[in-house]
């Protein structure tokens, strides 16, 4: 794929969705910490269901502690692996309290030194909450940047690096949120929606007559 019909993608993409953003709902960078925490192998949606009612009792590293390991379970409790991942929030918070003055931070080592936090969440931290122009490639961003050509790779680092480096300037602060929207709703894993995809004219994706 060459780089004018790259650019013509992300121009299309940007035109139908101008202002794309995550599903996930929060209202500070704290709050997206741990919806992201939260979200390995879960949906948004039930990420969603969970905090609304745990960020008005608690949205500071602070009120996370004082609510304790139990309190976070009660409100994290139909969310996968939420064991796990409550023991990870609370240590978390415990960190940026004594390393960060309660804030999260903005750089990527700092971000991946927090409990639970691996490339791709601080990646999401970094391009969604700090703007930083970060690409968090998660199963259907691997599946379109692999299908399309826009950026094929054999592993999740090696499509983000050709991401990185690929895509235009212009569309890399929210080329994420395009490609992760595009692979959940059009570029689906089991069944394409060809017949209606935007971009079907310069998907390199051999298959898609087949699903047309
Ligand atoms: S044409 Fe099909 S395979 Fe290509 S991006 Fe669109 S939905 Fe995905």
């Amino acid at each position: 794929m060459n780089r004018s019909i790259r650019t013509e993608i992300f121009e299309r993409f940007q035109a139908a969705n101008p202002h794309p953003t995550t599903e996930l709902v929060f209202n500070s960078p704290f709050e997206l910490l741990i919806a992201v925490l939260l979200s390995a192998q879960a949906t948004d949606v039930g990420v969603n269901k969970a905090t609304a009612k745990l960020f008005p009792v608690a949205n500071t590293p602070q009120a996370m502690l004082d609510l304790g390991l139990e309190g976070v379970k009660e409100y994290t409790k139909t969310i996968g692996l939420y064991q796990t991942k409550s023991r990870h929030i609370i240590e978390t918070c415990r960190i940026l309290l004594e390393r960060h003055g309660g804030e999260v931070p903005q750089t990527r080592a700092e971000l991946e030194a927090l409990p639970g936090v691996g490339r791709k969440t601080a990646n999401v931290v970094l391009n969604t909450a700090f703007g930083q122009p970060a690409m968090a490639v998660d199963t259907h961003i691997f599946r379109v940047a692999n299908r399309t050509r826009i950026a094929p790779g054999k592993n999740v680092r090696e499509v983000e690096d050709k991401l990185m480096r690929l895509i235009p300037k212009p569309f890399l602060q929210d080329a994420h949120h395009w490609l992760i929207l595009h692979g959940r709703y059009t570029c689906k894993a089991l069944k394409p929606q060809c017949g209606r995809c935007l971009i079907a004219d310069l998907c390199e994706y051999g298959a898609k007559n087949d699903f047309a």
